[in-house]
């Protein structure tokens, strides 16, 4: 094959081979080789490739129009992508603002939090507690926000540092508590940060309600979510859920914070929100927040290609097909389904130290040791070693070297929400070869 030159460049180089097309759960290069895509691109493609039905309705409003700017029109596509994402979260998430991806979503929440504090007379306010690891993005207020050293540190000194509390990466504890206690444990640790920060100077408290690219699909326990959602009340700090991974239906609930009954003060979408059809995200807040600030003259803050027509098209035909297809349903569904196989996957492979997830967000991750959970020698590069050895087999995976603030490698197996058992197994066939070639590589014996 002869190499095409590139003048492009993302974070490295190394290209890879050119996409042709994509249809439903799959995708296939010009050679025509054919991908699973097990990891949704990153979390994106949520209602599959190619939908026929998504791509009538935005070629319908392709051919109306594709941009009129929010200061000189209103749109029914924002408008009504406005109102069903209202109609799918839950009561008390009633103000919808459009951007176009998860970084500038997060940017939004934190200046529409600042900007209600500003008008409540608490200009004193303004640090986001956030959580050690995490991520949220990659502008400099959301990396500020990121948990995650080696994206931070080569453009540190950014901003005045953001306070950061652990993650309850309850999996790596060796103490003697349950699991509801763990939970507590790692709330008070917000609540010990407020108090340390001083209340009255802490704006918001940001987290993934389950992890993402950092801590690879880490749940917290159950008792966790309900007493931050108390401790944010007490001080009077505003709530933000980082729902850009985990929203629109990926986690088995249109939010994932609906898992816990908890209700958000700001909630950041994007990934499947748009499901790949669009460059999309949204921030949904409570009017209770939204109202001050327009009331005060606006919120002062609004990129150029918000709430355009193509992409609220898209957004929305995404919705309506999550609903028309029952696909929340189905990602519960498949995501016990999902689990259970890659649970059982820990009999075969000594090396993989934890499962977890929630609908269809999971991972599994690699140790030397289980009983230490010691990760895997870094030179063994198992992170991008893995997925190299799935790639050639024809499965897509995400994986990242990154946990608990140490290392260890973990891999997101996150496909999307239309895959059907059969798809699932037909995924894990390719998954049990390429973790017995990584096992042949690493000389370590598989069980049988
Ligand atoms: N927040 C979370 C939880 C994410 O997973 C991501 C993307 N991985 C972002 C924010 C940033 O989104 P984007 O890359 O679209 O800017």
């Amino acid at each position: 094959m002869t190499e095409t030159p590139s003048y492009l460049f993302y974070q490295s180089r190394n290209p890879r081979p050119f996409l042709d097309r994509g249809e439903g759960i799959y995708l296939f290069d010009e050679s025509g080789k054919r991908y699973i895509d097990g990891s949704s691109g990153a979390m994106v493609s949520n209602i599959g490739h190619s939908n026929p039905r998504v791509l009538a309705k935005i070629k319908a409003q392709m051919d109306k129009a594709t941009f009129g700017y929010r200061l000189h029109f209103r749109t029914h596509p924002s408008e009504d992508l406005a109102t069903k994402t209202v109609e799918m979260t839950p009561d008390g998430l009633d103000r919808v603002f459009f951007v176009s991806g998860g970084s500038e979503a997060v940017e939004s929440a934190i200046k529409l939090a600042r900007q209600y504090a500003v008008t409540q007379g608490q200009g004193s306010r303004y640090k986001v507690i956030s959580r050690f690891p995490s991520y949220h993005g990659c502008t400099f207020g959301a990396l500020d926000l990121t948990g995650y050293a080696p994206l931070r540190e080569p453009f540190a000194p950014m901003m005045p540092g953001m306070p950061k509390v652990a993650s309850p990466a309850t999996y790596l504890d060796r103490d003697n508590l349950t699991e509801e206690a763990r939970g507590l444990k790692y709330a008070e640790l917000l609540r010990d940060k407020i108090l340390e920060e001083g209340p009255d100077t802490v704006l918001a408290f940001i987290m993934e309600p389950v992890g993402g690219a950092s801590t690879g699909a880490l749940v917290a326990p159950d008792s966790y979510y309900g007493r931050v959602r108390e401790i944010c009340d007490e001080f009077g700090v505003l709530l933000i859920y980082d729902e850009v991974m985990t929203g629109a239906g990926r986690t088995g609930k249109f939010l994932a914070a609906e898992h816990w009954g908890i209700t958000p003060d700001i909630v950041a979408l994007s990934k499947g929100f748009g499901a790949g059809y669009a460059p999309l995200g949204a921030i949904v807040a409570g009017a209770r927040l939204v109202e001050p600030v327009l009331d005060a003259g606006g919120f002062l803050h609004g990129f150029t290609y918000a709430g355009n027509p193509l992409a609220c098209s898209a957004g929305l035909a995404v919705l309506e097909e999550l609903q028309d297809q029952n696909l929340i349903e189905n990602a519960a569904r498949m995501g016990d389904v999902l689990m259970d196989e890659l649970r059982a996957l820990m009999d075969r492979y000594p090396f993989i130290g934890d499962v977890r997830g929630k609908g269809l967000l999971t991972a599994f991750e690699f140790v030397s040791d289980r009983s230490t959970m010691e990760p895997l020698d870094p030179a063994l590069q198992a992170h991008s070693r893995l997925v190299e050895l799935a790639y050639e087999r024809g499965l897509i995976l995400y994986s990242r070297r990154t946990r608990g603030g140490t290392s260890g490698d973990h891999f997101l197996v996150a496909p999307p929400l239309i895959i059907t058992k059969d798809q699932i197994t037909e995924m894990m066939v390719i998954l049990r070869d390429a973790l017995d070639a990584f096992a042949l590589e690493i000389g370590v014996p598989v069980e049988d």
